[in-house]
């Protein structure tokens, strides 16, 4: 009777090679001289596995893509490679097959997986459950249940016994070989109706439990199989090739058993918080502050909401300093709505380019270090807001060119608010087009600086509208949608909080810190 040890190794990553490796010598610390083991390696580059004393059979490019479907499904490889060695290998009855994944170990006697491996008992790694049993099995029962797959001569159901088996390890005699076959026509019935990742192992179980019962394993093998173990594991398999590849075979073997994989209490704890931690900060809403006027104005100005008086502007920004928030402009915010960096920050604009922006509220923010953008009407500088004029709404002075330059000056950021302020849903294409390129276009010109922030006049906008922006070259849009922006919001329709004359300090917290702002 032959041991038969089995790994399939392909494509380019060296972490499954050094993985197939590490997993061999491992094994072979455990073999004793009277049993005929066989180490059998099914590779795209046998190369690798010279200097090993194993059976080598090679994969070709056109294997590669007949097994995987042409790359649709890479799992398949599996199947059909363990189908292919048992064909290449003149097995006898007696013989036994021990698949392996590379992400294994030995680090403890492995010997009793033949044991477990009879004429009518297969081995596999683990049974994961029935899959009525467990909700996340629920997308088998969603495609499967009521349907009947004729495979061969035999029908296939889903029954209340069907189970989800892990196959990082599948053991196997040559009497079981045909039911690899018909677990392939099954999988092959599967990828196109079954919308899950796990149809290899499930078919190979469900083909195999027809007519044989099948066991697991897990207890005698140990693994990296999941992504924080492997980032783990994989540089100190490295090193330890690195390091020994060279020297004797029983010397490697008997350095192998001493690598430690496993990873520390703290090492653990630390990838969970860390992992965690990220996960936390990259749903973390961040707010931005939508201000237009900075003026005390009397109690008849039309709109008295647009203006904050500076006050009360000076009180929010000492509350977001004392939380410990930094107030930035829309470019330096930018990192952050990409997800790139994570901290508490909150950007703040304003709209329109009021003058009193720069006498109100540039100090105000130059005291805490915060920055902001002011976005500008290109074609109104040093005017006033003539747009809200027919409504009656107060007029207010627009920064001059030399002030929009003390502005700049002062590190403080500049935006683009359109040529004229108009409801761009209601000009024609060529119109719009003209009023978002070419205001970009003129603060460019006339300040020297790169505009990629863009805002919506009104807080308008509608998909060719958003388009067009993205052509024009700006990298983030504000609306007058309400609620707090996260790093899952799309860039150039991005929802703010107003803060108007009403927006007391209570109520200014609320919206930073609470979902105030999210259901609105
Ligand atoms: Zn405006």
């Amino acid at each position: 009777m032959r041991k038969i040890l089995l790994y399939i190794v392909f494509g380019e990553d060296k972490g499954y090679y050094n993985g197939a490796k590490f997993s061999l010598l491992t094994f072979m610390n455990w073999m004793s001289n009277e049993d005929s083991f066989e180490i059998v390696i099914l590779t795209e580059n046998p190369g690798e596995f010279k200097s090993y004393p194993v059976t080598v059979f090679s994969i070709s490019p056109q294997q590669r893509n007949e097994w995987s479907l042409n790359g649709k499904y890479g799992f398949r490889i599996k199947n059909r490679g363990m189908a292919y060695v048992m064909d290449r290998l003149e097995l006898t009855e007696k013989d036994k097959i021990l698949f392996l994944d590379t992400d294994t170990y030995f680090h403890k006697s492995p010997l009793i997986l033949f044991d477990l491996i009879q004429p009518n008992q297969a081995l596999f790694y683990l049974n994961e459950g029935l899959i009525y049993k467990r909700k996340r099995f629920q997308v088998y029962i969603d495609h499967l249940e009521g349907r009947s797959i004729q495979i061969d001569s035999s029908l296939y159901e889903l029954s209340k016994k069907s189970a989800m088996w892990g196959s990082l390890m599948v053991g196997i005699m040559p009497n079981m070989r045909p039911s690899l076959d018909w677990a392939d026509k099954l999988m092959q019935v599967f990828i196109e109706i079954v919308p899950a990742h796990t149809i290899e192992p499930f078919s190979l179980a469900e083909s195999l439990l027809r007519k044989y019962k099948m066991t697991e394993g897990k207890k005698y093998v140990s693994l990296y199989s999941t992504s924080r173990k492997k980032k783990h594991a994989i540089p100190i398999i490295s090193e330890f090739l690195n390091k020994c590849q060279k020297l004797p075979l029983d010397k490697q073997i008997s350095l192998a058993q001493k690598v430690v994989i496993k990873r520390s209490a703290f090492k653990v704890i630390k990838q969970r918080i860390l992992h965690l931690n990220k996960v936390i900060m990259s749903k973390r809403p961040i707010p931005i502050l939508m201000y237009h006027s900075i003026e005390a104005m009397p109690k008849s100005t039309v709109m008295r909401s647009l203006h904050v008086p500076p006050k009360r502007f000076g009180m929010q920004m000492w509350l977001l300093n004392i939380l410990g928030y930094k107030g930035l402009s829309m470019r330096e915010l930018t990192p952050y709505l990409e997800g790139e960096k994570t901290g508490k920050v909150v950007g703040i604009t304003f709209d329109d380019g009021y003058q009193n922006n720069l006498i109100n509220a540039a100090p105000t923010l130059k005291k805490y270090n915060f920055s902001a953008t002011c976005y500008l009407v290109s074609q109104r500088i040093g005017a006033s807001n003539t747009w809200d004029f027919n409504k009656g709404i107060t007029q207010r002075p627009l920064m001059t060119q030399s002030e929009i330059k003390e502005w700049l000056n002062l590190g403080l950021d500049i935006g683009a608010h359109t040529q004229t302020h108009p409801l761009l849903e209601e000009l024609s294409e060529q119109q719009s087009h003209e009023e978002i390129f070419n205001c970009k276009a003129e603060l460019e010109q006339m300040f020297k600086v790169s505009i990629k922030d863009f805002c919506y006049p009104f807080g308008r906008f509608n998909e060719p509208l958003v388009n067009m922006i993205k052509d024009a070259g700006y990298r983030t849009a504000t609306t007058m949608s309400r609620g707090r922006a996260t790093p899952q919001s799309n860039k150039l329709t991005l929802p703010r909080m107003p803060i108007t004359h009403h927006t007391l300090p209570h109520l200014f917290l609320a919206k930073i810190l609470t979902k105030y702002e999210d259901n609105r």
